[in-house]
């Protein structure tokens, strides 16, 4: 099947400006950006919400009716191969997608399921010697519900 080319709705969801600085950042990560691209584009680098595949599948949906799910998930992968996003399993079997690159936490709602970005520098973590490896990085997922308010 052959994707819709880019028409109003794309342009309409992420306006003349937008699009073409959406253009120019995939560019600038080697990617051709093509309709189906930009679709995916538009909806997984703005949201803080870390969706799944299927989710952004389901938004890329909104602006390019006819994009597959094999299309999405291709996608992904290439953004996340060029640096563009992150693949990040916060839960056994459940991979989400993060357009913040830069290094750190992430707190779990367990009320909600919700996913929040954590300021790396706002955790620390100590260790003893882990016989003998030098550590180089690390990333804590804290899990927590929100105080009642009073
Ligand atoms: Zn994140």
């Amino acid at each position: 099947m052959v994707d819709a080319i880019p028409g109003p709705r794309l342009a309409h969801v992420v306006g003349c400006g937008p699009l073409k600085a959406l253009k120019n950042r995939l560019r600038a990560h080697g990617i051709n950006p093509s309709a189906q691209r930009l679709a995916v584009a538009s909806y997984v680098l703005k949201t803080p919400d870390h969706p799944s595949a299927d989710g952004v599948w389901e938004e890329a949906l909104r602006v390019l009716p006819t994009i597959s799910r094999a299309t999405v998930y291709n996608t992904l992968n290439l953004f996340v191969k060029k640096g563009l996003i992150r693949e990040v399993t916060l839960q056994p079997g459940r991979v989400r997608f993060d357009a913040n690159t830069i290094a750190h936490h992430h707190l779990v709602d367990a009320r909600t399921g919700r996913i929040f970005d954590v300021p790396f520098d706002s955790v620390a973590v100590t260790h003893d010697d882990l016989d003998g490896f030098d550590v180089h990085g690390y990333e804590v997922v804290l899990r927590g519900r929100k105080r009642e308010r009073r």
